[in-house]
């Protein structure tokens, strides 16, 4: 069958795996669970062996894997030193996963990178960002992510972080009375992820008496809160606004920077499809003043899969180089 290559995304409670062609195509793709006990020692010998298992099973023999790529959900180093996996346990610090499971895949090439730049670059290589080499993505979930592939590589930055968008401060007014995870406060993640936004929601319906469609939830989600701004309730798409305000803000930074193509948006909240990029685009293009050409906007098309994808593409790359 030739090459064959295992996508990895070690997240805090399953991994995602899956065996790809250089060409792309998915063989097969499965989880795991992440099994915490002994702090997480056990998680890279089961994907070990969970790769050999489903290759046996897809009757592809174990010396055709010629290389498997690892997305972590922390600051790994381009040596493969993971610092710390906060999510995983204290069996994942100051340990280097790209070592051992090379070791145990005897001594294949593994390439390891932080689970937002991973997935970004699967969304390059097969996902919305497909046919450019220079691609911003933002992943708007619980949380805020990104990555950035510049000439359609990784910019993983020293300590594997680079990317990290959801933790730029952008409300400099201190309007926000919460500390962010990371300890700062008013980052774009408090405004712009799907806890943000819904946080938004019950702050501008407490400051004003206006009436919303809103005020009927029990427990307002983002996706209530762009449904409602679809069907024209002012309060929501009010909330809508000024979240993504600040994520173009952000962005048009970012742009300064990098100067991508393109910016592909994924995560729950993207499910707000076209709207939700129309009001990107509204706050973005008037910020970027010194080219014609703005950065294009589009949506993520991998879900799940993009870090599996990206995993892949990581390792197929650095055979390749
Ligand atoms: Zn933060």
């Amino acid at each position: 069958m030739g090459n064959i290559y295992a996508g990895v995304d070690l997240g805090g409670t399953t991994v995602k795996l899956g065996l790809l062609t250089d060409e792309a195509s998915l063989i097969r793709k499965w989880e795991i669970p992440t099994r915490k006990d002994d702090g997480g020692k056990q998680v890279i010998p089961d994907i070990a062996a969970s790769i050999k298992k489903n290759m046996e099973e897809e009757g592809i023999r174990f010396s055709e894997l010629a290389g498997a790529g690892l997305g972590v959900p922390g600051p790994i180093r381009q040596d493969g030193y993971l610092e710390v996996c906060v999510n995983i346990g204290p069996g994942m610090r100051d340990m280097n996963p790209v070592k051992d499971l090379s070791g145990l895949l005897g001594g294949i090439p593994v390439k390891g990178g932080n689970d937002a730049n991973v997935a970004a670059l699967g969304e390059m290589w097969q996902g919305g960002g497909k046919g450019y080499r220079d691609v911003v993505a933002v992943t708007l979930g619980t949380g805020v992510g990104g990555g950035v592939i510049l000439d359609g590589h990784i910019v993983a930055g020293s300590k594997g972080m680079g990317g990290e968008i959801g933790h730029m401060v952008m409300d400099w007014d201190w309007k926000e009375a919460e500390v962010c995870n990371c300890g700062n406060r008013g980052c774009l993640e408090q405004i712009a992820s799907a806890t943000g936004i819904a946080r938004h929601a019950r702050i501008f319906m407490r400051e004003s008496d206006r009436p919303s469609v809103l005020r009927d939830l029990q427990r307002v989600t983002a996706r209530d809160v762009f449904d409602a701004a679809k069907a024209g309730d002012g309060l929501a798409e009010d909330v809508a606004d000024y979240c993504m305000m600040y994520l173009a803000r952000a962005m048009a930074y970012v742009s300064q920077v990098v100067d991508p193509e393109i910016f592909v948006i994924g995560g729950g909240v993207s499910r707000a499809g076209q709207y939700l990029l129309d009001l990107i685009k509204e706050h973005y293009d008037p910020l970027i003043k010194l080219t014609r050409g703005k950065a294009k906007l589009a949506l993520a098309r991998l879900g799940n899969d993009a870090g599996i994808y990206g995993a892949a593409k990581m390792v197929i790359d650095e055979r390749e180089k």
